[in-house]
């Protein structure tokens, strides 16, 4: 116990002195409802995930990922903000992250007040056409496709605990996909980066700007299992700027993380934007920003 409390610390005092950049996966959104199959309390993936290549050049697995997610989409629209994600834009609100790299699709950084987010691997609440590049919205999507659809969502009201769907073959036939609404032929995927895909150049290398002008890197809630979020870990590592690593389970980071914290997220990260509040010095001006004035919070420093 006592060496938990040590560890808090000495994460406390890194954040403490600024300059820190978060990056962040599905362990962090786990809490908020979206299912973390690679994590250990995650339920191991029932179907294989899909990749770019199945999704443009097989229009069955096209339509079976979009019959599923159109049922999944309910889970991911209805997930709000947890107490990890508002304790990360407390501690930006503060002054001491300077940005967010986050493996998540699922926008509750930005939903939390977090700005500076990069979002590596895109949004699900974004459609884009890969006739003609337009991008529209995931609700204006579901629109037409409720309409396209009439009663398939009442057919598959149960949807399992995971956010997962099970749909069998002659389902999955009956669903209606729709065209781009621009172009009108275009094939419509979401604007997130699937297996297969690789990030966007540019987005990468914004990301490695960020961790090359860090002071301290915060790992939370991923495995760093891909080599997508892994990276910015190494790059770090190799730069000698310290590496943070607060996950449940073990992650393929640990080797290079100078501190290591096994816990729930939404748990911990309030005590550390609490810890975090009473080692800033007083009159630096980020305290208020912290802990509100005679919140009492202070006294426990
Ligand atoms: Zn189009």
């Amino acid at each position: 116990m006592g060496r938990v409390t040590e560890t808090i610390d000495a994460v406390a005092a890194l954040v403490a002195a600024g300059g820190v950049v978060v990056v962040s996966g599905a362990g962090l959104s786990t809490e908020s409802g979206i299912p973390d199959y690679r994590g250990p309390t995650g339920v191991a993936r029932r179907h294989t995930p899909m990749t770019y290549q199945a999704f443009v050049g097989d229009a069955a697995a096209r339509r079976r990922y979009w019959a599923r997610s159109h049922l999944g989409w309910r889970t991911i629209v209805g997930a709000r903000p947890n107490a990890g994600h508002r304790a990360v834009a407390r501690l930006q609100d503060a002054g001491l992250v300077d940005g967010v790299i986050t493996q998540n699709v699922d926008g509750l950084h930005t939903a939390a007040g977090s700005g500076r987010v990069v979002e590596l691997h895109g949004r699900l609440d974004t459609v884009v056409c890969l006739g003609c590049g337009d991008r529209t919205s995931r609700g204006e999507l579901d629109r037409r496709l409720v309409a396209a659809n009439p009663g398939f969502d009442a057919a598959f009201a149960v949807v399992n605990p995971d956010g997962d769907v099970d749909l069998d073959d002659d389902r999955v036939a009956g669903f209606r996909m729709v065209d781009c609404g621009c172009c009108g032929a275009g094939m419509l995927k979401p604007d997130v980066v699937f297996f297969g895909e690789t990030v966007p150049a540019a987005r990468v290398a914004r990301c490695f700007a960020m961790v090359d002008a860090a002071r301290a890197v915060l790992v939370l809630g991923s495995s760093l299992t891909v080599l997508s979020g892994r990276r910015f870990v190494l790059r770090a590592a190799k730069s000698g700027i310290p590496v943070v690593i607060a996950n449940q389970g073990v992650t393929r980071g640990d080797g290079y993380a100078a501190l290591r914290v096994d816990a729930p997220l939404g748990r911990f990260l309030p005590v550390l934007a609490d810890r975090v509040a009473a080692v800033v010095p007083p009159g630096s001006g980020l305290l208020a920003a912290v802990v509100p004035p005679g919140s009492g919070l202070l006294a426990a420093g």
